[in-house]
């Protein structure tokens, strides 16, 4: 894909999460790596809304800032997917209610976060990691990321928001939407006896669709 269509999908995939209320005001970041190893990264402070092609931080192979604004103070987050995941073409992250308000039940599991409803909630994200609250932009965050050794595509900041690593912008950004559904749903059907996924079931969506699930 060329920089200019990569800045255009950042952009209109951005305002379309923004649309439809997934992330609001200035929240929200997301980046892509280029053709030529570089990274494309929403600036800091500003709305998943009103994101300008033009104005994306845009970094080189060697991660020095070569044009744009300044990015999201989210940056080590975003570095850590693409330094421990080699498949990783894209980072987004959102403050999207439903699974903000999950990562504070008590009864979370912190090693498989979302419980197991759907098949494609597991195909798009397998386990996702439940990490502890940091402040913004600490960079213990990225540490967090790193200790997972790239083995987990996608994780939940307790309190704060999802952060999810796809092999381009469009993987990256369906996949956080399952996860913030599969979060609704679980809140939807919480104290209701739903009937989840069995655990053979789980497993033959893992296996009939290679899933990375680590147990
Ligand atoms: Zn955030």
């Amino acid at each position: 894909m060329s920089d200019t269509a990569l800045r255009e999908q950042i952009c209109v995939l951005a305002k379309s999460m923004f649309d439809r209320g997934l992330t609001g005001g200035s929240t929200g970041n997301i980046s892509a790596r280029t053709a030529d190893g570089g990274l494309l990264v929403s600036p800091t402070g500003t709305s998943f809304g009103r994101l300008d092609p033009a104005r994306l931080s845009c970094f080189d192979a060697t991660g020095r800032l070569i044009g744009g604004d300044p990015p999201t103070k989210e940056m080590p987050l975003h570095a850590a997917f693409y330094e421990t995941r080699g498949t990783a073409g894209a980072v987004v992250h959102l403050h999207s209610c439903h699974s903000v308000a999950l990562s504070m039940m008590p009864d979370a599991d912190p090693d498989n976060f979302l419980p197991p409803l759907t098949p494609y909630a597991i195909m798009k994200l397998g386990k996702v990691k439940l990490l502890p609250f940091f402040l913004p932009g600490d960079p213990a965050m990225g540490e967090a990321v790193r200790g997972l050794a790239g083995k987990r595509s996608a994780v939940m900041l307790a309190n704060h928001g999802p952060v999810v690593a796809g092999k381009n912008v469009e993987a990256a950004c369906n996949a956080i939407e399952e996860l913030e559904d599969t979060a609704r749903l679980a809140l939807l059907t919480r104290g209701m006896g739903a009937r989840g996924l069995t655990e053979a079931q789980v497993r033959d969506v893992v296996t009939t669709f290679d899933v990375e699930w680590d147990d």
